[in-house]
């Protein structure tokens, strides 16, 4: 018998009973860990589900002595890789008396998200997540020759051809399997330094664009790892001139997208203006090798907007500043941001905040 036979098993033929991997972030901020257990049925509410626990000392998550964090289960998406009724869940980390551990990101800001004035703003979220595939062993991008370089960048943006697009399988089959899931992932696209490639996930509202993003992500790891291929978020991967990787953070609330919204959305660009120290601290590690002021970036200490400009920090889309009203861009966040404090942030900054108290 195949491998492949056994793990196309098709559970529900014979059982009522499905697996739940439950993922969770590790104390890096940036590994995804995730474990699997059997459950007695189907499941369509993350609230059904039981908590869970896991070793803190193995992830550098350990709160004191007692190395027992407890996952809170919060978002359920469909197993692309199980099929069936499988679930992923995305999931939180609480100490046992019901703190949330320090590294948890999501809970400071869903209480940003379940803020009634936010909630009422109805903040959409349209986050480009970049990121750059390596040879495993040589820590070397996709397709590059192995201590050398490719031809200058130009034609690997949205290109095509055996010596311009490298990896879009691995591409092709996280789209497919997104969709699957569940996630609101509106396209992909290759980028301009060869092996590195973009998804977009949005727009989704408050919290569930951390959780799509963070299930995107845990799915891109999974398919990588199939491939053999090391999945990098390293915002600027490649040093010399190779453009960086980031996370653009797209952005609107309800007022923004109504008649008039133009207004609304530049006085949310003037709050940003004045927290730019504090967004950009937490936008990412390693970014001010990314935010040079050039390949399409702009410089990291200081704020600047424009319309259909990519060298700002802030872009209005054309689009927008026609009809009066729609979204902006922050290009401001780095790829390997965390989503959960990006977009919390930017809601209490343009929603809660107020510059005069
Ligand atoms: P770019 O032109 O910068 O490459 P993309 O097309 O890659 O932009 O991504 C734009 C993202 O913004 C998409 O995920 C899209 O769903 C999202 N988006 C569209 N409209 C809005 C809106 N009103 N508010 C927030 N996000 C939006
Ligand atoms: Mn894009
Ligand atoms: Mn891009
Ligand atoms: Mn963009």
């Amino acid at each position: 018998m195949a491998m492949q036979d056994l793990l196309n098993l098709n559970l529900s033929d014979h059982t009522s009973k499905i697996i739940a991997e439950y993922i969770w972030i590790g104390g890096s901020g940036m590994d995804i860990r995730s474990k699997a257990r059997t459950l007695p049925g189907p499941v369509s509410d993350p609230k059904e589900l039981p908590k869970w626990n896991y070793d803190g000392s193995s992830t550098g998550q350990a709160p004191g002595e007692d190395s027992e964090v407890i996952l809170y289960p919060q978002a359920i998406f469909k197993d692309p890789f199980r099929r069936g009724d499988n679930i992923l869940v995305i999931c939180d980390s609480y100490t046992p008396a019901g703190e949330p551990i320090p590294t948890n990101k999501r809970a400071p800001a869903a209480k940003v998200f379940s803020d009634p004035k936010v909630v009422e703003e109805v903040p959409w979220f349209g986050l480009e997540q970049e990121y750059t595939l390596l040879q495993k062993d040589v820590n070397w991008p996709l397709g590059w020759p192995v201590g050398g370089y490719p031809g200058p960048q130009g034609p690997y943006y949205c290109g095509t051809g055996a010596e311009k697009a490298y990896g879009r399988d691995i591409v092709n089959a996280h789209y497919k399997a997104c969709i699957y899931a569940g996630i609101n992932i509106s396209g992909i696209n290759a980028e301009v330094m060869p092996g590195q490639w973009e998804f977009q996930v949005g727009p989704a509202v408050g919290i569930s664009a951390g959780d799509e993003l963070w299930c995107a992500r845990y799915i891109l790891e999974r398919i990588t790892e199939i491939a053999d291929v090391k999945l990098s978020f390293d915002p600027k991967p490649m040093q010399g001139d190779w453009n960086g990787a980031g996370c653009h953070t797209n952005y609107s609330t309800k007022s923004m997208r109504e008649d008039g919204g133009y207004e609304v959305i530049k006085k949310a660009i003037e709050k940003l203006k004045l927290r730019h120290k504090e967004h950009i601290a937490a936008y990412g590690e390693g970014n001010e090798r990314r935010l040079t002021g050039k390949h399409e970036t702009a410089d990291i200490n200081t704020f600047s907007w424009g319309v259909a400009n990519r060298g700002a920090s802030v872009r209005v889309g054309r689009e927008t500043e026609q009809r009066n009203k729609g979204y902006f861009e922050d290009r401001r966040p780095a790829s390997n941001m965390d989503p959960y404090v990006v977009a919390s942030m930017i809601a209490a900054t343009t929603i809660l905040w107020d510059p005069e108290k």
